[in-house]
């Protein structure tokens, strides 16, 4: 499992991960994204892993990165 962090200082706002993530992810009123679920760092469900893998690197600012969560 993993989160997703979004460096927003990063991000120009084009939405491409909204569209690979709209399962997740939503734009605001200016173009960034922010998780549906209102969390600043969304967990990534099991069955969106690869769509949230496809979405770091295509993210053409760098902006997106996973964060693996660690099992207890
Ligand atoms: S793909 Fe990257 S630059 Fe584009 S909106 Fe998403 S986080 Fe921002």
């Amino acid at each position: 499992m993993s989160r997703l962090h979004i460096d927003w200082t990063a991000c120009d706002g084009r939405g491409v991960c909204t569209e690979l993530l709209e399962e997740m992810l939503v734009e605001d009123d200016w173009g960034y994204p922010v998780a549906r679920d209102g969390q600043r760092e969304p967990v990534v469900p099991p069955p969106l892993e690869a769509a949230a893998k496809q979405a770091v690197d295509r993210c053409p600012m760098l902006a997106l990165r996973l964060l693996r969560l660690l099992r207890r």
